[in-house]
């Protein structure tokens, strides 16, 4: 079993699509282990993204991340780290599959709906950045 964090971002909750999301991500046979909805601080949103903190749209991003409530969901999957950026589709919507949370929930590369781990080893390090184990 593989785990991944999926961020509902703050487009996709002011949007109202986070049970449409939620839904998609069940059907797709993950297993939640835990959900929150918070606001991030800048300093958590910064933390989040260091490994972002060099690129052109690292202030943008985190203050796109901090402009409103997201809801973080620890998931579980054989293979959910490749599974789940299956069913986010690409980073940019406009090169996202037909059907993909992001093509159907995206505004643009920023306001991407959600969050995905890009790795097996930080699917277990974004997990533990929100959730102690005793929550899981
Ligand atoms: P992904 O979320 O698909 O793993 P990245 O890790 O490359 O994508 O980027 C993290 C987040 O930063 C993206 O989901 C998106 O919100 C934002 N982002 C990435 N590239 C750009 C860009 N060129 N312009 C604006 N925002 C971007
Ligand atoms: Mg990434």
């Amino acid at each position: 079993m593989e785990r991944t964090l999926c961020i509902i971002k703050p487009d996709a909750v002011k949007k109202k699509v986070q049970g449409k999301i939620i839904q998609m991500i069940l059907d797709s046979g993950f297993n939640m282990l835990g959900m929150k909805m918070l606001q991030l601080s800048t300093k958590q949103a910064q933390k989040f993204y260091e490994i972002h903190k060099e690129r052109p749209f690292y202030n943008d991003l985190v203050e796109f991340m901090t402009s409103g409530p997201v809801i973080t969901i620890a998931l579980e999957k054989a293979n959910a780290v490749k599974d789940y950026r299956e069913l986010i589709g690409a980073t940019d919507p406009a090169e996202a599959k037909a059907g993909t949370v992001r093509k159907l929930f995206a505004s643009s590369k920023q306001e991407n709906a959600v969050h995905g781990s890009d790795s097996a080893e930080n699917g277990i390090k974004e997990v533990a950045f929100f959730f102690s184990e005793s929550e899981l």
